[in-house]
């Protein structure tokens, strides 16, 4: 069948200016992109007064969070992303051993899933999945979490605890990773697991997807007091493993101790070691809200011994008064009292509050507002991890600021929801719905943020480039003739 979509204008995603042009489609292929006055066609598209592009990429999601019960990624796809790059983070789904198919299962069940974890390893997983079928393109990521947990030493085990069996059983993950299509490790250090390994442990998983010119993706250590060093710790990585790079959403959380100009000297650190020959990349997310774990203010010291350790420990008052002196660090924020800032964004146990601050469910419960923290990490017990929090993080000078520069591509850093079915009310977020179109809607077409707007805008959509992503020949983000539709 053929489709024509007239009168136009044409973004091809290539940074080309805006043109005036009618597109023909032939099957899966575009066979046509000029002025076809009297074209014919099975379907005819008027697009007057509108822009004909190709599908965005969302270079960060956690689409694979949600894909089990919504392989339509309705959310998502709906605002023209159709290709979304997941297993981000440090958290996914696969590999899965006997050791860690409860903890996946755990996960899956926060985002309505209750069906079992048919898969063992990434190959399996990527089969289990593109049997299932899904609207959008997929590329994964392997992460580190999913394979710590796989080898059974999850949140509780420090790098220097770690034997060189654990070591080389997750060496072997990445391996099977990579020969099954993975796009390289990613990591989240900023939280259980990925808190408590060491730079050693990175490189040494790191290095076998370099073998398979992979990369490495990274929620890096800290992004506030200490971004500095996190972003020299992620380029030792890079260049002692030899892979290629991607720093995940680089954006410093307003009210969380980052020195004044943290943020543009990470960002000509980077740019330095470009310059230096490291095919780094990064990336931001377009809006002021994000979202994070509600368990990574916790200290160190409460967490060793796993998550479900910890919710025993936080049952005990005296426990509690040490930990909320203590809890400055990630979002430091809520340590200075803004609550205000943080709402829940689900939890099994206590579905009334999802949505609510923290302020607000101190006022429902009567009761303290770290009391109300604390009870509702002891109630999820080994889902601890899981509870996630949105907060306005940013501010509106600085998502501008990132999304004007040409380092950066987009990202939705949100897993995909729907209008239908049990995603409806668990994920209600704006994140989901506008975390990628906002960039047009508001930055291009009501601030004016990028100076060529017309063009540039486009291409930031795709700016992680599909050669840079090995997804060249799979997929395509160009509207050109020849290419896939
Ligand atoms: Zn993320």
């Amino acid at each position: 069948m053929n489709i024509l979509i007239r009168n136009g204008w044409v973004a091809d995603g290539t940074g080309n200016p805006l043109y005036p042009a009618d597109v023909m489609i032939e099957d899966d292929r575009i066979v046509a992109v000029e002025r076809l006055h009297n074209a014919q066609a099975a379907r005819i598209i008027d697009a007057d007064g509108k822009i004909v592009c190709p599908g965005f990429i969302d270079c960060h999601s956690h689409t694979d969070w949600t894909i089990h019960t919504n392989p339509t990624v309705q959310s998502t796809i709906r605002q023209g992303v159709t290709t979304e790059i997941v297993g981000n983070c440090g958290i996914g789904n696969a590999p899965a051993s006997d050791l860690s198919r409860e903890y996946v299962a755990n996960r899956l069940r926060e985002y309505c899933y209750e069906g079992p974890i048919t898969w063992s390893t990434f190959a399996e997983y990527l089969d289990a999945i593109s049997r299932m079928g899904t609207s959008c393109n997929l590329a994964w990521f392997v992460s580190h979490g999913a394979i710590r947990e796989s080898v059974g030493i999850g949140g509780s085990t420090k790098s220097s605890d770690v034997t060189k069996e654990q070591m080389g059983a997750m060496k072997n993950h990445v391996r099977e990773a990579m020969e099954a299509g993975a796009l390289g490790l990613s990591t989240g250090l900023e939280y259980e697991p990925g808190r408590l390994a060491s730079t050693e442990e990175i490189i040494g998983l790191a290095k076998v997807a370099g073998e398979y010119d992979g990369y490495y993706a990274s929620h890096l250590r800290n992004y506030a007091e200490s971004l500095q060093t996190a972003i020299e710790e992620f380029i030792e990585i890079v260049n002692l493993s030899g892979t290629r790079g991607e720093v995940s959403h680089l954006n410093v959380r307003y009210n969380t101790g980052a020195e004044e100009g943290a943020w543009q000297r990470a960002v000509e650190t980077i740019e330095q070691a470009r310059r230096d020959g490291l095919n780094i990349q990064t990336d931001c997310v377009g809006l002021e809200d994000g979202f994070g774990c509600l368990a990574a203010i916790l200290p160190p010291w409460v967490r060793t011994g796993g998550p479900e350790r910890t919710a025993k420990l936080l049952q005990d008052p005296k426990v509690r008064s040490n930990v909320r002196n203590e809890c400055d660090r990630y979002w430091r924020f809520i340590h200075r009292g803004e609550w205000d800032r943080v709402h829940i964004m689900q939890s099994r146990q206590f579905p009334e509050i999802a949505g609510k601050n923290f302020f607000e469910i101190a006022d429902l419960w009567k009761k303290d507002v770290w009391d109300c923290y604390f009870d509702i990490l002891v109630a999820a017990g080994s889902g601890l991890d899981h509870l996630l929090a949105l907060a306005l993080v940013f501010t509106e000078e600085h998502v501008a600021e990132m999304v004007r520069h040409p380092l950066f591509s987009l990202e939705g850093d949100i897993p995909s929801s729907s209008l239908d079915g049990p995603l409806r009310d668990k994920l209600p977020y704006r994140p989901s719905y506008a975390g990628m179109i906002h960039f047009l809607t508001h930055h291009v077409k009501e601030k004016h943020t990028l100076r060529s707007a017309r063009t540039q805008s486009f291409t930031k959509f795709v700016i992680f480039k599909t050669a840079q992503a090995n997804l060249n020949g799979v997929v395509t983000h160009v509207l050109l003739v020849g290419r896939k539709s």
